[in-house]
């Protein structure tokens, strides 16, 4: 198994400085143990111009069976296994065991440390890396799927045949894989250590939970957004359902709490929208929360979730009526949260109206136990920031699975944007909308939510109706009409 990772260089910024960033000398070659085998680190050039680090992996085929079976599960149990463990092309092909052995030997590098040169490592270099034989399930396409939307300029994977000699016996499962761009050392290095065993998508024996707080660290930074995410997290997790899935929450709370700058304010909400009275102008948001308040009230709800709570206005009114016993506020965004905990003052609370309010951080497409059972659920300006696919994941958690009787969404009507001065054509009112809906288009949705799942539902603009264009924000009234329990999801549960 054979990495290799180059840099160029000026006279002032030697590309020796590799050396310094993997924490290992150009004028030396060494060698250490790893847990499969014998990792060599060495320098086949190294001047000021241009400078390559080699990782050669000697595996170590016994040791390999051996920590196999000290496992217990994974390999070893199927007849057939018993050879594969002797005969099969670990020792040969980079692999997930390239990935533990990088840990091993670029420790600090991966964590992006330099004590010599900290501002190198915090730059990005000119990079070139290859991998002559990188098995990859999937093939070149796949190599490109994963690598070019991670900054690489230039991602080459060239199949390697399956013999020379005979060309007609077609291409193996190897590539050889060029990677070339300016990136930060640490951040290829992460990249490569996730990315090499998803592509080999050879069974690891080593997935434990913590496998999901290693995926999240050495995904930092692009994991997240990685358009490729899912494919990613359940090959780098050996396809295990739980895992997959707990990593993928925690990828959506990053991704939405690196999105929290947007979060902070909506257009409507800084836009003071003026009503049609002579009277000082209500703006939008209050108007929201008004008829929220008011559709709870008629609702005779006291125990209320709010979903997406952001930085708790709606909460501050709900605390104001002690009509509403019980109040939760989630939402998935930790900074939010704190807002709402000082706005709504919750250190200095006595315990009373303390013990009224939970603010809890949850992403909401996923289903939660503790939603279940309450009077009513207000999803107030939340569902379009959610990517549309997984609006119906959030569908199943709050409709399907946390069942309260009644449950408030509320959406901007696009049709009212051109009603809007400040707002350019064609945009929608915040950097964060996903999505903005006709009024028709809402409520297809809401109609077909509701068939789903036993609600019924209507619907209430809020603020100003135009003739033409309608309310500047709609909301849907659902009504639990099938007892709880009676669902065809709830029997099966
Ligand atoms: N309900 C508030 C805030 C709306 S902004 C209001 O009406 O003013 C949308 C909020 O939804 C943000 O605070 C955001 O963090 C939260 N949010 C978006 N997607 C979410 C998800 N999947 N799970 C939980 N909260 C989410």
């Amino acid at each position: 198994m054979f990495l290799t990772i180059s840099t160029t260089g000026t006279p002032e910024r030697p590309a020796t400085d590799l050396g310094y960033l993997l924490h290992k000398h150009p004028d030396k070659a060494q060698t250490f143990s790893t847990a499969h085998g014998t990792a060599h680190v060495f320098y086949p050039e190294a001047t000021a111009e241009r400078c390559t680090a080699a990782l050669l992996l000697e595996v170590d085929p016994v040791a390999l069976v051996r920590r196999g079976k000290g496992k217990g599960k994974g390999r070893g149990g199927a007849p057939d296994a018993a050879l594969a463990q002797y005969v099969n092309d670990r020792p040969y092909a980079a692999s997930s065991l390239l990935s533990v052995a990088m840990t091993t030997v670029f420790k600090s590098a991966l964590n992006g440390a330099c004590r010599a040169l900290p501002e190198r490592a915090g730059e990005a270099l000119p990079l070139r890396i290859e991998v002559p034989a990188l098995p990859a399930r999937g093939g070149a396409e796949l190599v490109h799927r994963l690598f070019a939307p991670l900054g690489w300029t230039h991602v080459e994977a060239v199949a390697v045949p399956l013999d020379e000699r005979f060309p007609e016996w077609g291409d193996s499962r190897y590539v050889r894989l060029v990677l070339e761009g300016e990136l930060r050392l640490a951040d290829a290095l992460r990249q490569l250590y996730v990315l090499l065993p998803v592509l080999d998508d050879a069974k690891h024996y080593w997935v434990a939970p913590d496998e999901v707080d290693k995926l999240l660290r050495a995904g930092e930074g692009w994991l997240a957004r990685h358009p490729e995410q899912r494919l990613i997290t359940s090959r780098y997790l050996s396809r295990r359902g739980g895992l997959t899935r707990q990593a993928m929450e925690r990828l959506e709370l990053v991704r939405l709490a690196e999105s929290d700058d947007l979060e902070v304010e909506s257009v409507d909400n800084a836009v003071d929208e003026t009503t049609d009275t002579e009277e000082k102008p209500v703006p939008l948001a209050e108007r929201r929360r008004d008829a929220i308040l008011e559709a709870l009230r008629a609702a005779g709800a006291s125990r209320v979730l709010d979903l997406g709570c952001g930085q708790g206005q709606l909460l501050q009114a709900l605390l104001k009526d002690v009509r509403f016993t019980e109040i939760v506020g989630v939402d998935v965004s930790m900074r939010a949260l704190t807002v709402a905990a000082r706005r709504l003052k919750l250190d200095r609370m006595g315990e009373q109206q303390a013990g009224r309010i939970t603010l809890r951080q949850g992403a909401l497409t996923y289903t939660d136990k503790r939603l279940k059972g309450y009077d009513a659920a207000v999803l107030s300006e939340v569902i379009e920031h959610l990517d549309l696919p997984r609006l119906p994941a959030l569908e199943y958690a709050v409709f399907g699975s946390a069942r309260p009787r009644t449950v408030l969404v509320t959406t901007p009507n696009v049709e009212y944007n051109v009603r809007w001065e400040t707002l350019p054509a064609g945009h929608v009112r915040h950097g964060d909308h996903r999505f903005e809906w006709t009024r028709e288009e809402f409520r297809d949705w809401a109609g077909q939510v509701a068939g789903r799942h036993g609600y019924a539902v209507e619907f209430v603009p809020v603020g100003p109706d135009d003739p033409e264009v309608g309310p500047p924000t709609q909301m849907a009234v659902f009504t639990m009409t099938t007892a709880p329990g009676t669902t065809k999801e709830e029997k099966a549960a």
